[in-house]
């Protein structure tokens, strides 16, 4: 499995810098953003290092799946009941700060946004 010693999230990963986590199994984890843009926001990632989406080839599809069917599985845990939002951001133009792929998974009530 590749990893990026420079890399926020293989830190993360490596346990070299503490996370909230959430979910953890041999191809991924799932940790709570240190900054939520709603009451319940995860990232989840694969533990191998892959930059950007755009660094995913056919070989992937398994774990892109993985990570995709988790979302709404961690949202229920979490206590998630009606609904939730996953971005993932690519490069510079997708605003994309830490070069590790993850997918942002949102959710919980917001009463700040309008109906
Ligand atoms: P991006 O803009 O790359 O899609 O999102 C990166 C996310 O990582 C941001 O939402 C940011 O709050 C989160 N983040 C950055 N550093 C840390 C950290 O050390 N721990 C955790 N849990 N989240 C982080
Ligand atoms: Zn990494």
């Amino acid at each position: 499995m590749t990893h990026d010693p420079d890399c926020l999230f293989c830190k993360i990963v490596a346990g070299k810098i503490p996370s909230r986590k959430a979910y953890e199994d041999e191809r991924v984890l799932a940790f709570h953003d240190i900054h939520p843009w709603a009451p319940v926001h995860l990232l989840i990632i694969p533990k191998q290092h892959i930059a950007t989406m755009s660094d995913l080839g056919d070989e992937h599809a398994g774990l892109l799946g993985h990570m995709a069917l988790l979302a709404p599985r961690l949202m229920q845990e979490q206590g998630v009941t009606n609904g939730f939002r996953t971005v993932i951001n690519t490069g510079p133009d997708g605003g994309q700060e830490v070069y590790h792929l993850h997918m942002h998974v949102m959710g919980g009530p917001r009463p700040w946004v309008k109906a």
